[in-house]
Order: C-alpha cells, then structure tokens, then sequence
C-alpha cells in the first residue's frame, strides 16, 4: 500500500515494524497491544487469542491483541514459541500529544536477553553467546572466539578456543541464544540447536566495532585492563569481537543502559574438568537425557541451595568441576567446617532463605526496569548481611574467611532504602504508594492536601444532596471529565441552574459544577505532584542502587558461594557423605561406593554400596611424548602408591561383565559422578574415597538413541568413541557402557576387542568398560591392567536374583533369558531362545578355539594378522539342500557358501520355470543353513 493512502497511525506501524525487523511487533494502543497483518496471525495461533480486523472493508487489516497488563504472560509464550517480541510503547503522555500519540520500538525481547523475572527460571542461567570463527587461513584459523553473558545478572565472560573445544563449551553454556556473523559458515548441529541462532551483521563483530562497543561501555581505553591481552590480531582478539558483538546486540535491542555489567571476565579451561557434550548428556549432570529436565540429574537431586543465586552457581560448578588439586582442598576445607559446625551452617542458611535473587534485581535496576518493590528486596537483602557477615568470622577455612571478607554491607545503600520504603511496596513507580511516612516533608504536605481534598469532596457531596434534595446524588470521577456529580433521572427537575451536563447515561446524567471544577484542579495538581515527589525519590534510591553495583554484584557472588557450601555441607550431614582425599595421581580408591542420585531416589537402605580399585598405568605414550606405539609403553602402576601388601594391585582397566539389569552401567557411572563431585569440591556417598583429579571424563553408552541427529546410532558411537581414543589422557576416566553394540555381534565383539586393547596399552588411563561379550574376559590373562568384574547373581529353583553386588572375576552366564522371563516374554519364547542358545553355543565351540586364541596379539606384541578360521573347505554344501553349516569365527561368520553360488551361477541358459527353481532352492538352504530346525 503506498504510504500516502495509509492512516498517520498506520504510517507510524509500520515504521515500527522495520525497527522490530522479524520480532512480532506488540503496538500499544491505549490499554492494549495490538499486532497486525501476519504478526497478528501468530499470535493468534500462538497465544489462543482471537482474530480479528481494522478497516472493516475492501481491505481488512488482520488484527490482534491483549490488555497491556497482561503483556509477561504473553511475552512468556512469545519466546517459548521461539519467536522475538518488539514492544512499541507510547513515549509521549497522551494527554499533552499534538495530534497521534509518539510512539517508539522500546526494547526487542529475545531467547537471550530476557531480565524479567515472569520469563526466567529462577534457578537457571540464561546465557546469550556470540562465536566469531576465524577467516581462512589465519595462523590461528583452528581457534574461535566465544563470549556468554547472562544479562539478567551481568556476568560476562569471553574466551578463544580452539574448535575443537567449541562443542564442549556451548555444550556447557547451553545458551539460549547464539549470535552469529550472517558471513559465518553454518555451525555443526553438534555444537547448538539451530533454533538458538540469530545471524547478525558481519560488521557488528568487525574489529573497529567491537573494541568501540567494549570500550565505550566499560569506558577504558584498551581492555589489557580485563586480562586479554593485545595479541598478533590487533588489540582485539576473536573472543573479543564476540563480545563486542554482543554489547552491539544489546545495545541494539535493548535500548538500556546495563550498568551491572561491569566487567568482562575471561574465561580459561585449563584448570576445568573437560567434559563433552556426550558425556555431560549421558551422566545426567544438569538435565535428565528423557526429558531435559533439571529433576533427577545430577544437579536437581544434589541440590540443597536456599536461594536461586546459589542454585545457579551450583549449576555452574557442576558444569565445569575442578583439576586444581589446591582449589578443590579449598572448598572442601569449607565444606568440611560448616559440616562439623551444624549450628553455624544451619544459621547460615536460616538467613540465606530469605535473602532475594540480588544479581537479577541489579540488572533490573540498571536497565531502568525495575520497580519500587525491587528496590525494597535490594533494602531487605542488605539487611541480613550483619548476621551473615557475623556468622562468618574467626573461620578456620580460608574460603570462608576470604567470603566474609567480599560480603560488603554496603549501608551507605542499605540505609536510604529503609527510611525511604514502605514495607508493602506497589509493583510500579508510576502511581506512587511507596514512600514511608516521615522520610520527605513534601510528600507527606500533598498526601495531607489530598486526603483533605477527599474529604471536601465527601462533605460537598453531602452538602449538595442537602441543599437540592436529591439524596441519591453521588460524585464520581473518570478520566475523561474528571469528577461529576451524577444524578438519576427520577430527580432531573431537582437540578440546580449551575450544573452543566456533561454526559447522559441510560438511567442518569452526570453534571459539573464550577466548584467542583475548582477542587478537582487542586486535588489533580496535588496527586501530579505527589506522584513526580515519588517518582524523583524512586529515581535517587535507583541511582544510589547504581552506582553501588559493583559492589552489590561482588557482596551477591559470595552469598551465592556461601550458599552453595553451605548446602553441599547439609547434604553431606544429612546423607552421611565422607570427605574424599582429592589427590593429583591418576587413582580411584572409592570403599563402599554409592550411585548419588539412586542413594537419594531409592528407598533409604535399598541401594547396594560397592567398591572402586582403579589406577591409571601412569604416564603413558601421549605424555612421554614416545608416539602412539603401544609396545613403547612400559608398565609404571609402581610410579602411584602401592597398595597394600594384602590387597592385589589395582588394575587401570575394569572389565565388568554380567547380566542385563544387573547393575553395570549404574555401578560405572556411580565411579564417574563421584569424581565429578569430588572435583567441584563436594563430599561424597561413600565410606571412604581417594580420588585422583582426573583432566577429562569420558563416558559413552553404545548405540544412544540420536537419530534425531540425524546420523545412524553405531556411526554415532563410534565417532564418540573415535573421540575418546583420541583425545584422551593417561589421567582422564574413561565409562564405556556395551560399546560395540551398535553392530552385528562379531564385528562389535572385535571393535570393542580393540578399543579395549588400545586404550590399556596406549592411553593406560582409568577406565570401566561394562560389557556383555565375555569374550572380553580373556583379555585378563594377556594385559596386565585388565581386571575381570562381574555382578554377583543367586540363582535357584531356575529364578534368578540381582544382587548389584560388584565381585571380582568374568560372569558366569548372561542370563539374559532369565530376563526376557522376569519381563514377561511369554514362555514359549523362552523355551524356543533357550533351543538357539544351545545350537549357537554348539556351533561357536565347533569352530576352532585354538587357532582362534592365536591373533589375539599379547601385552607388547604387535597383534597378529586375523585370518580366516576353517576356510571354505570347512563348509561343504550340496545342491539337495541338506542343511550344512557354515561356520564362526571370532571375528564373524565364514561367508556363505550360497554367496559364491550365486555370483557364479551361470543364467543365460535358463528358462523361466528352470530359474524360479534355483532361486527357491537358494532360499530353502539360505533358511535350512542357518538355524537348526524348530521342533
Ligand atoms: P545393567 O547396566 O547391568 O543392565 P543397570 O545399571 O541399568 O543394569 O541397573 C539395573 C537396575 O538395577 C536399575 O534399575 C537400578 O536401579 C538397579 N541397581 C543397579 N545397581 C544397584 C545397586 N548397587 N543397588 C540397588 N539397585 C541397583
């Protein structure tokens, strides 16, 4: 439509709309948001609302909308639909506008840079991140640069990784939005949910422009000041141009100004855990793999914090534990105290309950949204520091004494917020209510007029009714003609001369007088005041907020931090936690090991404890830097402690076979979670536990369902596992649950035959392999760091029970028949199994064990070339169909005879009749050859 034939209100829509650019824009309009055109579409589908349409006629405008009260709902809706709402608000009082209203694009909500409290998780961060990957061939053209910042607290850190890295680390920010150049390549659905990606201009990361962003906001010159140093680039690095790109983002979207981001924080991995995507899924550390969800992991069942600024730091620390050895010893130092303290712990957290979310109520402040009820929970927080602070001194540990230390009770702020702030404060500044009585003399001389001016109006009221006789004459107001006297038509003879109607309803008409007129200017001019007294002393209280933020920031991370210690502290006393020896040598001696989240899930005392004897080879071929040739490694177990004269040296490499349901994946995952726990500085379920920080944890379950991924399961599973073999270490933990399940049972049996062999020999590093092949087992006699598990079964009356007992030495059986039976597959099921159990054994022991023994390569020797076993001279078959059977090796099936037939058979000279024939001849030896023939 040409702008000329469009209404001024539609000319200013539009406009709107291209500042909102793909946000649905929300239109103000009086007391609602309106959305048009396509908007309005979705958000009708969207929000349930109706549909409806401006400009009845030839062309109808679709239109929706909602009260503004209602607009947090909405939003919440909005964003979780996955789309971005532009608010357009009207910038000008209607009241003074000179023809149509002003009316601007305020802020544009995004997944990322949400501060409202209705659209976020309490307990969750909400990271926005922004990756900036290298152009071509660079030097560095392997690093990207990454930068995350939770707006709605402020924490902001940048970084550059190399990309192999990157995975792991979106994997750990889980952001809720990523920024990226719309020049960039499209990233890996492996490093982020696609849904997550906003492409943004180039230029906006471009050197100039970023170092412009962070400069001008933190109002530096260079940004040495934050630890990032200039480098070969320029003084601004890839990770930087990140974070420059996203202050451009915010600055664009948010239109605020975002004071409590005061710093930018670089991040390192060194001293981190190294966790990758896979694994933190299949641990379950911050969200269940079935539904996302923060219930039942890691982190929903270890949770005790008292506040939300400690829940989002637990969440941090689990996401990426410690390998400091010294800052691991810190925390549990800590936590030790506040366990033998019980008192001083409890008192902590009585305090800590009532403290609020301290880092979102300053980013509220310093956007400019937040209310004068935020500002009171600030006054309240400040509060309860004296006790805190209190509780915290004459410490042994030196955590807490250094925590007591960053608590700063900031009464400079503390103070005018109590005096100035009622105890119930109103959601919004704009209608006043919120100043104490006694805090101004001003406020309280209009709130006197006005109070009195009420009173006039009652008594005038009365007085009027008096003198005209019409007693059910009542003063109102309305915005549109002020106050009124309003009489009902039964009395209309009764009104006085100097009464000017101003409105006629169905049953009454409504009247001004001229000294009602007079009053209201007063009683109006007094509220105006009142109101812009109060929005004044809301404004000083908001910068005085401001301008502590540094501070209020730091005092909110050490409560956060005292919380978080505080809560592993009541965990461990309530659960009967031990405090692990966190030791820098590649050990597990866990005794009496329990999984945490079952100990907490299952009925108390169900759970069988276990132990963990587990040491790496020491330091292998990648460390001593002699190469990937496992025959150069030599066995240096003696370079750990020895273990006890009584007690066999433990192996590196745990091989814990059994039975389905028996308990192996959750006895090796307990071992993984115990470490993760011990390195972020936590107590742990067990009766004693020596625990060797380990540089990474691996953990991988064979065949995980990620066809959503699009990638076949087994291709999946072994580009984890590639990834393992890889990039492991001698002082990594490694969890491989069936891996090699993914294929057929032979070709997964000499996959996980190998893995097994190169991870002993090469890497040499802690590792618990749960398997079903027993063939496994026999790996025992040919390396010396193999140890045989298995999980203790009782068997009787043909009933089996699962003891989850972890005991030395291979599985008798699989039992994996008898589970098909406590399942309920029917019995003639069962019967038929056991029948092609028998038949497949037969048939494995006939081929021959002895040649097949002879390639499995020995501790240091080169493995041997696999051969054929019985080669087809074994296999003899006839064309009368009687059934002969091809045969096994170890590493899968002889082909079948029948193959060769058919790609040598000779056609042409068939007839039609002659070739159906052969074909079901083939059939009938393809079925007969295969299974032996059901009873
Ligand atoms: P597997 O890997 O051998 O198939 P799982 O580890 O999945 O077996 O365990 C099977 C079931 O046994 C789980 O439901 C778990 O709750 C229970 N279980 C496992 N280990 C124990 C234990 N140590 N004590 C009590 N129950 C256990």
């Amino acid at each position: 439509m040409p702008a000329g034939s469009l209404s001024p209100m539609m000319q200013q829509y539009h406009e709107a709309k291209r500042a909102a650019g793909d946000a649905l824009l929300l239109f103000r309009m009086g007391d609602f948001y309106e959305l048009f055109f396509d908007d309005a579409k979705i958000a009708a589908r969207t929000l349930g609302i109706a549909l409806t349409s401006r400009d009845k006629g030839d062309d109808p405008v679709p239109m929706a909308g909602f009260p503004y009260h209602q607009l947090d709902p909405y939003l919440a809706k909005i964003i979780a639909a996955g789309h971005r709402a532009a608010i357009c608000e009207q910038v000008e009082d209607p009241k003074q506008a000179k023809g149509i209203v002003r009316r601007e694009v305020t802020r544009i909500v995004t997944p990322g840079t949400l501060t409202d409290d209705s659209l976020l998780d309490p307990k969750t961060s909400n990271f926005l991140a922004a990756l900036v990957l290298p152009a071509g061939s660079k030097a560095d053209a392997a690093a990207a640069g990454l930068a995350w910042i939770d707006v709605s607290t402020g924490r902001f850190y940048a970084a550059t990784f190399a990309l192999d890295q990157v995975a792991d680390q979106l994997a750990r920010i889980e952001p809720a939005e990523l920024l990226i150049g719309d020049d960039a390549p499209t990233p890996s659905p492996a490093w982020t949910n696609h849904d997550t990606i906003t492409r943004r201009p180039a230029w906006t990361f471009g050197r100039t422009t970023a170092h412009e962003a962070l400069t001008k906001h933190f109002g530096t010159k260079s940004l040495e000041g934050f630890g990032f140093a200039a480098n070969d680039e320029g003084p601004v690095n890839l990770s930087m141009r990140a974070a420059g790109g996203i202050l451009n983002y915010l600055a664009e979207t948010q239109k605020a100004s975002f004071a409590h981001i005061d710093r930018l924080i670089p991040y390192s991995i060194d001293e981190r855990l190294a966790i990758d995507p896979a694994t933190r899924r299949s641990l379950e550390i911050v969200a269940t793999i079935r539904d996302g969800r923060r219930d039942g992991s890691l982190l929903g069942t270890l949770d005790r914090t008292v506040t939300s600024i400690g829940a989002r730091l637990l969440a941090d620390w689990l996401a990426a534990p410690l390998t400091n050895v010294a800052e691991i010893n810190a925390r549990l130092d800590a936590v030790g105290e506040l366990v033998a303290d019980a008192n001083t712990c409890n008192q902590l957290r009585e305090s800590l309950r009532q403290i609020y979310d301290m880092q979102r109520l300053l980013a509220r402040v310093t956007t400019g949204r937040a209310s004068p009820r935020d500002l009171a929970h600030i006054g309240c927080t400040l509060a309860l520091l004296p006790k805190i602070k209190a509780k915290l001194t004459s410490r042994y540990s030196q955590l807490l004494t250094e925590l007591e230390a960053r608590v700063d009770l900031c009464a400079d702020v503390r103070g005018p917020l109590e005096l100035a702030l009622v105890d119930d404060c109103p959601l919004t500044a704009r209608d006043g209510g919120f100043i104490r009585a006694g805090y101004r003399a001003d406020v309280d001389e209009y709130r006197e007029l006005m109070a009195g001016g009420k009173q006039w109006m009652a008594q005038y009221q009365a007085d009027e009714c008096e003198r005209t006789g019409i007693t059910s004459m009542k003063v109102g107001f309305n915005s549109v003609f002020g106050y009124y006297l309003e009489v009902t038509n039964t009395h209309r003879e009764k009104i006085p001369a100097n009464y000017i109607r101003k409105q006629t309803l169905k049953n009454a008409e409504r009247y001004i007088t001229p000294e009602l007129k007079e009053y209201e200017e007063k009683v109006l001019a007094a509220e105006d005041k009142l109101k812009s007294l109060e929005l004044e002393v809301f404004s000083k209280l908001r910068d005085l907020v401001a301008d502590a933020a540094s501070r209020l920031q730091s005092t909110a991370a050490a409560l956060a931090e005292i919380d978080v210690l505080a809560a592993l502290a009541e965990l461990a006393r309530s659960r009967n936690y031990v405090r692990p020896s966190v030791v820098a040598d590649p050990v597990l001696e866990i005794e009496a090991g329990r999984h945490p989240v079952l100990d907490i899930t299952e009925p108390d005392g169900t759970f069988v404890p276990n132990d963990t004897h587990c040491a790496a080879r020491g330091l292998g071929a990648r460390d001593s830097g002699l190469g990937k040739d496992s025959s150069h490694v030599t066995d240096t177990s003696s370079h750990f402690p020895a273990p006890s004269p009584q007690s066999p040296a433990p192996g590196s490499f745990l091989l814990i076979t059994g039975p389905n349901m028996a308990g192996k994946s959750t006895y090796i995952r307990q071992t993984a979670l115990l470490t993760l726990m011990a390195q972020i500085g936590s107590f742990v379920p067990a009766r004693r536990a020596v625990i060797g920080v380990a540089d990474r944890i691996f953990a991988r379950v064979g065949a995980s369902d990620e066809l959503s991924r699009g990638q076949s399961t087994f291709m999946v599973e072994m580009t984890e596992t590639a990834r393992i073999l890889n990039t492991a270490t001698p002082r990594s933990l490694v969890i491989l649950d069936e891996i090699g399940r993914g294929t057929s049972t032979y070709d997964g049996l000499s996959l996980a035959w190998s893995i097994v062999e190169h991870i002993h020999d090469a890497i040499g590093c802690r590792t618990l392999f749960a398997t079903h092949y027993h063939e496994l087992t026999d790996l025992e006699e040919q390396r010396s760091g193999v140890r045989n598990f298995n999980v203790a079964v009782k068997e009787w009356d043909d009933q089996v029970v699962f003891l989850h007992q972890i005991v030395p030495g291979a599985a008798g059986k699989s039992y994996g028949i008898h589970v098909a039976q406590l399942a309920g597959v029917p019995r003639v099921v069962n019967d038929r199994a056991r029948e092609v159990l028998e038949w497949l054994e037969a048939q494995h022991e006939a081929a021959d064990g002895v040649a097949a023994k002879s390639f499995i390569a020995r501790e240091g020797e080169a493995p041997a070339e696999p051969r054929r076993l019985n080669g087809s001279a074994g296999a003899s078959t006839s064309r009368n169909g009687a059934a002969t059977h091809w045969q096994m090796t170890l590493f899968g099936y002889e082909e079948h005879p029948l193959l060769e037939e058919i790609r040598t058979a000779d056609l042409g000279g068939l007839n039609a009749d002659e070739a159906l024939r052969l074909v079901q001849d083939w059939q009938q030896r393809l079925t007969t050859d295969l299974v032996p023939a059901q009873r």
